[in-house]
């Protein structure tokens, strides 16, 4: 594969130069942003984006898009650069939400839901994650009842990021508990608004805020919110999956050009750091570990060009680029020795980039699917290896051991 760009995506990257030199803010403050409450400069940005047709490359005009190819959206991604943190609230909408809803839903259901999604005037959640199913997702407790034209939905949901300011949610809920567990599931579009919803925030290591649980109380959600067929919300999921997936995999950057950029910056005992082998050895292994991650990128854009959605690919970009992320923020504090504690901005290295990717690190291991999880998925997938054993797969749900005493 030739990786320099053919004359038609050289035109297109020189568009969206000129376009993102034109219209993006000159300097970003990720700090100012994140510990404001204030939405408006995320939402000037992604109105701006979706009314030019960037909001996501590939979708259609008029929903935020240009119905541009895969490989422009790379194109765009691979220089939005640092302005794509203001379209963070909007990920789960624009990651996962809107691709489910286009696949999945009714006419009216994109129509309604899909251009003020990629215009940034509602936020999105996924309410997926339950106390006893993460991993497992199939085994979600919170049921969906139906009641002439409405569902009525009680349960709990975990780690819903977003919640607190999300407009609308996606949710899967257990609508037949008397069938295997994938069979009974049922996919919703949820109104964050209905009446018997509390949300409440949990506190993350970083002392942010950023994902909370969510508890349902007699909630009820008409029947022409419901996308895809009752007992069709695995399949649905899975769209959803696939494509969170991907956008974690990708919206994370590897690190390693910062790491590099410290160990030249600080002094060693003679001479900089990288002057130490040790340290050298280190950098070398992460810059092989960032190419393959780069070249495995490829390998998707690839698939994505000729039309095939990436498979275990996006498993394999996920487990390294989160392993990665971590290992080297953790040496990156240490190389700073006693000054790595220090978080503002103001007093560390780099703008304490890696204080921040300390903390943020140890989620990219676990959302989007945990690192056992996708080397299961490899083995399985990739290797041929036998399955992991499954034992409830077939049983009715409500023969399952909920695990709580008394039943
Ligand atoms: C930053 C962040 C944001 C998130 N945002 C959302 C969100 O917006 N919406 C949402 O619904 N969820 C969200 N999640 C939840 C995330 O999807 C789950 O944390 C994840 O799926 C793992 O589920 P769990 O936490 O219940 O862990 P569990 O599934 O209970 O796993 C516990 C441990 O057991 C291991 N394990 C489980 N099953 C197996 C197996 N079969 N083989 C081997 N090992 C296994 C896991 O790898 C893990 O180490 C978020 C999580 C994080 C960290």
């Amino acid at each position: 594969m030739d990786f320099n760009d053919t004359p038609q995506e050289a035109e297109f990257r020189k568009e969206v130069r000129a376009w993102l030199s034109a219209n993006a803010p000159k300097e970003i403050d990720i700090d100012a942003l994140r510990y404001k409450d204030d939405l408006a400069p995320f939402k000037n940005w992604q109105k701006k984006k979706a009314e030019a047709g960037w909001a996501a490359v590939t979708w259609p005009k008029g929903l935020g898009g240009r119905g541009g190819t895969p490989i422009q959206q790379v194109i765009w991604n691979q220089e939005e650069g640092m302005n794509a943190y203001l379209s963070m609230p909007f990920i789960i909408g624009m990651g996962m939400a809107g691709a489910t809803i286009m696949t999945h839903g009714t006419k009216e259901q994109t129509m309604r839901y899909v251009p003020p999604m990629s215009r940034g005037d509602e936020i999105w959640c996924q309410l997926f994650s339950e106390p006893s199913a993460g991993s497992d997702l199939a085994g979600v407790r919170t049921k969906a009842v139906k009641d002439g034209d409405d569902w009525v939905v009680n349960g709990q949901k975990i780690w819903t990021s977003f919640a607190h300011v999300a407009d609308f949610g996606i949710l899967v809920a257990r609508t037949d508990p008397s069938v295997p567990k994938h069979r009974g599931l049922t996919y919703f579009i949820l109104d964050m608004k209905t009446p018997g919803i509390e949300i409440r925030p949990i506190k993350m290591v970083s002392g942010e805020s950023d994902f909370n649980e969510v508890f349902f109380t007699d909630v009820r959600i008409p029947d022409s919110n419901r996308l895809g067929d009752v007992g069709q919300g695995w399949k649905v999921a899975m769209t959803t999956l696939m494509n969170e997936r991907l956008s974690v995999g990708a919206s994370f950057p590897s690190t390693f050009d910062e790491i590099l950029e410290l160990s030249m910056q600080l002094p060693g005992e003679d001479g900089k750091l990288i002057d130490n082998a040790a340290v050298r050895e280190h950098m070398a292994d992460w810059f092989i570990k960032s190419n393959g991650l780069k070249y495995t990128g490829y390998r998707m854009i690839s698939a994505l060009s000729q039309g095939r959605m990436p498979g275990p690919e996006a498993s394999i970009t996920k487990l390294v680029m989160g392993r990665g992320r971590q290992d080297i923020a953790s040496y990156a504090l240490d190389m700073q020795d006693m000054a790595g504690i220090l978080t503002d901005k103001e007093q560390a290295s780099l703008d304490a980039v890696f204080q921040r990717s300390f903390f943020r690190s140890i989620g990219n291991r676990l959302e989007g699917g945990t690192d056992e999880i996708l080397l299961n998925i490899i083995g399985e997938r990739v290797l041929g290896l036998p399955p992991d054993i499954r034992v409830d797969k077939d049983m009715p749900f409500s023969e399952v051991p909920s695990g709580k005493v008394g039943g």
